[in-house]
């Protein structure tokens, strides 16, 4: 990522231009509103590193609501049109439907967000909705009772996340997409059952590659199971067909059942990366702005919002770390690099996935 003094030799676009290095456009903007969680998923923050004296970020740590909305207008303005929300546990903020409400008022803004694992989603479901919501992603990553307990760290209730499923179809925060993050030998076995389950629910499951982020979650290529291999023995059971991509840059590869039970991804990020359509810029909790979910460092924008600076100075901060972006960690992952970013990389849990 760029130091200032780079950043200062390119001059910033117009908005509406705003392309990085590559020929992206920044289109989807995916802001972490805190770093805790009620879960310790041991590819994500497992619980050796993240134990009670783990020091989280303090509240005058994180972005305010206002700090984020201006974050959010300014880059609603460089033509970002989506808005995820994202954590650590977003829902652990209680006051967040005054944050989403902001954000729904952002007129660029087409496609607003949130990802949770589901476990505080029943009771807050239809007021997420009212304030402006549009959608949820529930993280769930097996309906069997034991793997699901262990792929939360002992923490996950999975009658719960079903209720919070639910809450969410009954509030009209669809389409709903179920992740499923796949490990070999963790929860590979019961990926067929799940699927089985969602079939004909409207709900989108999509199975994600774990992911070599951060350097906390003892990740191996060996653990990897390959979107394709997962695809032929889907289609052993349910014949598939491909469809389109709903939007360039879309992560997931989308396939309908043929039997018209609707719809699944595969979000290969290890084995079929995807960095060319990478639209994608990430607001960590204490304001680093990241263009990568591999990043080594980001942009420190909170110094900047707490100095008061306006929008025009926002905007061109903005437009020029997107000008100087050239990331695609995906592409070029190999022994090498990883080593080289080995203990570097940011942690998921801030930069939210
Ligand atoms: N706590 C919320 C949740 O779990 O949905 C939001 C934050 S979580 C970091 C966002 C997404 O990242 C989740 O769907 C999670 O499964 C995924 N994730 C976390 N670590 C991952 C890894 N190592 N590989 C692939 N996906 C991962
Ligand atoms: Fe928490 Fe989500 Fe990470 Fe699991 S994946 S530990 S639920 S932030
Ligand atoms: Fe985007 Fe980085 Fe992932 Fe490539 S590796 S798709 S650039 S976030």
């Amino acid at each position: 990522m760029s130091s200032k003094a780079t950043l200062d030799k390119i001059p910033a676009p117009a908005r509406a231009e705003t392309k990085d290095a590559l020929g992206r456009p920044l289109h989807d903007l995916r802001i972490s509103l805190l770093d805790q969680c009620n879960f310790r998923c041991p590819y994500c923050m497992p619980e050796a590193e993240f134990h009670a004296e783990y020091e989280f970020l303090r509240k005058q740590q994180r972005l305010t609501y206002e700090e984020i909305l201006r974050v959010a207008r300014v880059a609603a303005g460089l033509g970002v049109s989506k808005i995820r929300l994202t954590g650590g546990e977003p829902l652990l903020d209680k006051s967040l439907t005054d944050l989403i409400a902001g954000l729904a008022k952002i007129t660029e803004i087409e496609d607003l967000a949130l990802t949770t694992n589901g476990m505080l989603l029943a009771p807050m479901a239809s007021k997420l909705a009212a304030s402006g919501l549009h959608r949820v992603t529930i993280s769930l990553d097996s309906l069997d009772e034991d793997v699901f307990r262990r792929m939360s760290g002992g923490r996950g209730d999975l009658q719960k996340v079903l209720a919070g499923i639910e809450a969410a179809e009954r509030a009209g925060l669809s389409p709903i997409k179920i992740n499923v993050v796949v490990q070999r030998g963790v929860n590979d076995h019961t990926v067929m059952d799940l699927l089985q389950h969602f079939r004909g629910s409207g709900h989108v499951v999509r199975l994600i590659e774990f992911m070599d982020v951060g350097n906390r979650n003892g990740w191996r290529m060996e653990q990897v199971v390959p979107s394709r291999q997962l695809l032929d023995q889907v289609v052993q059971r349910w014949p598939l067909r491909r469809v389109d991509r709903n939007y360039p840059g879309e992560v997931a590869r989308r396939y309908e059942y043929l039997d018209g039970q609707g719809e699944i991804g595969f979000i290969s990020s290890v084995t079929e990366p995807f960095c060319g359509g990478c639209s994608r810029a990430r607001l960590s909790a204490d304001g680093v702005l990241y263009t990568c979910l591999f990043a080594t460092h980001g942009t420190d924008l909170r110094e900047s919002l707490r100095n008061d600076a306006d929008e025009e100075e926002l905007t061109d901060i903005l437009s020029r770390i997107w000008l100087q972006r050239a990331d695609r960690y995906s592409e070029l992952r190999s022994p090498a690099l990883a080593e080289a970013h080995m203990q570097r990389k940011v942690e998921m849990y801030r930069i939210g996935g």
